[in-house]
């Protein structure tokens, strides 16, 4: 049928997404199916948040509220940056929206139009591309090396840049590599973002899931100039295991914000009433929850890595953010197991899927052939049997 727009047919759903729900049907048809795909703590959301949401029904919260988030949510987000990033916003600085991924939506609607180049380092996350595809720009890959920790350089960028360059998209810590940007590589990057007269779109979901030492830095925070052109998008789904609330939230200039929330106004209106109210909770309460989950992440971090490299044909980088181990697997290419021939990191996802089991992404969802996606997000159980498994079927390659 062809009814539908051409923005349609350029797009794909979410990989990651897919291969979820690809597991969980496995799994209720009673397949014994280890699920790596995960892009969501599998902690539950604290019961101080919980109580709080309970309670915004109770107490009425049940109303459309200001489309942007209401006052008291505002104020906890800028609470937020202040504390945590150094950051200063103002509320007419600030949007709430149904969860990161709407706000990177939004940010994509009111910045990009056709002719417009919006530069995204690789290995990247999946929806940026497609967001960028949706609101008829073009998006322009910038690979990035393994021996650099798959991070964006000045070289890089500035190398990437045209005169139809617009913008560029940086997450730190990264999904999927894990990888985090230290001050002295982020000052480079805004250096040329100044210079060049870029928009920086950083995406900061995975601020607090960071291990051993590396420490969270927001660009923006790196001086007026940088801060003036970058839109910083945050949320609870990762830091306070929120995913199903749907709470994301940007900031950034005045004139972009506004014009986010006309448009949000014209699509979603306001995010959930009541997640905004435990979203309060979660920015505003006891943060204790957070060492524990960091804790229990590292912990299976550092085993699922050592197991991957414990394998013949695969090397996997530690990670020190987010919850998603990245190794490269292209020295199997070319093997066989019977029939079956791995010429790619697909063919081996799907060697593993079919063959142990083993759910895991393919590295070409995120513009990184060569290489395959492990989310940690799961049990040192289940972690344990799914590596005893992919160690297995990849012992059976020649
Ligand atoms: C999970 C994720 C998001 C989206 O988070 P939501 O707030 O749940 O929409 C955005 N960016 C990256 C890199 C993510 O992994």
């Amino acid at each position: 049928m062809s009814q539908l727009a051409e923005r349609v047919k350029n797009i794909k759903p979410s990989p990651t997404l897919a291969i979820e729900a690809k597991a969980k049907k496995m799994k209720a048809e009673g397949v014994d199916v280890v699920g790596f795909g995960a892009g969501e703590p599998d902690f539950d959301t604290p019961e101080n948040i919980k109580e709080a949401g309970i309670r915004a029904i109770r107490e009425g919260h049940t109303k459309y509220t200001a489309v942007p988030g209401t006052d008291e949510l505002k104020d906890a987000v800028i609470a937020k940056f202040k504390r945590d990033n150094g950051l200063d916003y103002k509320r007419s600085e600030i949007i709430v929206s149904c969860g990161a991924k709407h706000s990177l939506y939004n940010i994509a609607q009111v910045l990009f139009q056709g002719g417009d180049d919006v530069l995204i380092p690789a290995p990247y996350w999946v929806s940026y591309p497609d967001q960028v595809i949706l609101n008829d720009a073009n998006p322009v890959i910038v690979p990035t090396r393994e021996e650099n920790n798959f991070l964006l350089t000045p070289e890089l960028l500035a190398k990437a840049i045209t005169p139809r360059t617009k913008a560029v998209v940086i997450n730190s810590p990264s999904n999927p590599t894990g990888s985090g940007y230290s001050r002295a590589a982020l000052e480079k990057i805004a250096a040329v973002a100044v210079e060049r007269d870029l928009i920086v779109i950083s995406d900061e979901i995975y601020e607090k899931l960071v291990y051993d030492d590396f420490t969270h830095l927001s660009i923006a925070s790196l001086g007026d100039e940088i801060k003036s052109r970058t839109i910083v998008v945050n949320g609870v789904s990762k830091a306070y295991a929120m995913t199903g609330w749907r709470i994301g939230y940007a900031a950034g200039p005045e004139n972009i914000i506004s014009a986010m929330s006309k448009v949000q106004s014209q699509s979603t209106s306001n995010p959930s009433s009541v997640a905004q109210k435990a979203t309060v909770e979660a920015l505003n309460g006891p943060q204790d929850f957070i060492p524990g989950m960091i804790a229990e992440f590292s912990r299976r971090r550092k085993y699922m890595v050592e197991r991957l490299n414990a394998i013949p044909g695969i090397t996997c980088r530690m990670p020190v953010g987010a919850f998603y181990a990245f190794p490269s697997v292209s020295a199997l290419f070319g093997k066989k197991v019977g029939e079956r021939v791995i010429n790619n990191s697909g063919d081996l996802a799907a060697y593993l899927l079919e063959d142990s089991k083993v759910a895991l992404v393919s590295g070409d969802a995120f513009g990184a052939e060569g290489y395959v996606r492990l989310s940690y997000a799961t049990s040192m159980e289940n972690i344990k049997k799914g590596l005893d498994r992919i160690e297995e079927a990849v012992s059976r390659l020649a």
